[in-house]
């Protein structure tokens, strides 16, 4: 399998490299701190190895299914759970249930990636697809998907009050955290997601309207990149550089090697 071209010093992380960031650098205060009630219902997910194919022999078979991880004590034991696996991909469930196990609401968010920009040197979206690059992405167009992420975000900010940006690893996601938005409808979500679109945002239909309930967790490791999944603050996303951001690079990928 052909590696995804990706801006300099962004790569796959190997399965060592994974161990080490949930071991020793995975920040569970934080991810509490994200999940300002975490209900004992908040369910988690892993990918091993879809995209890398990098997987723990093991886990063969199941290396490119979402596991779901909705059996666990605490925090703790969710990353005992990871470091088990040790994921390409961390993901929550973004649905909220009651007691019974059903569904009685979602966190709304949109997603924007790079590989949906129209890059004046590598074009569309179609183009990249052509040549199996569909995942690729350039610093050019990490940096027009900013741009559009700040402006998303003010966008947002006139119609909610919690909006919250977060850097995936390759673009970026806003999680509208208002109540009123939680008990949105189907409909709701997809109006919203048609107009939002007609404004010009090259957003993923599916996470908005429902459909793809998981989303990356915050401070986790973005295997495919080697990156911090990484919450920033609405003066930060306007200045923010991904791919030299110290917060965003895992200790692996500084630590000085002679
Ligand atoms: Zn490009």
């Amino acid at each position: 399998m052909v590696q995804y071209f990706l801006p300099a010093g962004m790569r796959y992380s190997t399965l060592e490299e994974r161990k080490l960031f949930y071991t020793e650098n995975f920040d569970l205060e934080k991810v509490a701190q994200w999940f300002e009630v975490l209900t004992s219902k908040t369910k988690f997910a892993v990918i091993i190895g879809r995209h890398t194919k990098i997987y723990p022999k093991k886990y063969k078979a199941d290396s490119s299914t979402t596991i779901v991880i909705d059996e666990y004590t605490n925090l703790e034991d969710v990353k005992q759970q990871i470091i088990e696996f040790l994921p390409e991909a961390v993901y929550y469930d973004r649905n909220v249930y009651d007691s019974n196990d059903r569904k009685v609401g979602q966190e709304l968010a949109f997603d924007l990636d790079p590989e949906n920009i129209t890059c004046p040197i590598h074009g569309t979206l179609a183009d990249k697809t052509k040549r199996a690059q569909g995942l690729s992405f350039c610093e050019l167009e990490l940096e027009m998907v900013r741009q559009e992420a700040a402006k998303l975000y003010r966008f947002l900010s006139n119609r909610f009050s919690e909006v919250r940006a977060v850097y995936s690893g390759r673009g970026f996601h806003l999680h509208v955290l208002d109540n009123r938005a939680y008990r949105f409808s189907e409909e709701e979500r997809q109006f919203l997601a048609a107009s939002v679109k007609e404004e010009g945002f090259h957003i993923d239909d599916w996470v908005t309207s429902g459909e793809m309930r998981l989303i990356r967790l915050p401070y986790s490791l973005n295997g495919l990149v080697s990156r911090i999944v990484l919450p920033l603050k609405k003066e930060e996303l306007e200045i923010f550089d991904p791919i030299h951001d110290q917060r965003t690079l895992p200790k692996f990928l500084t630590k000085v090697t002679s």
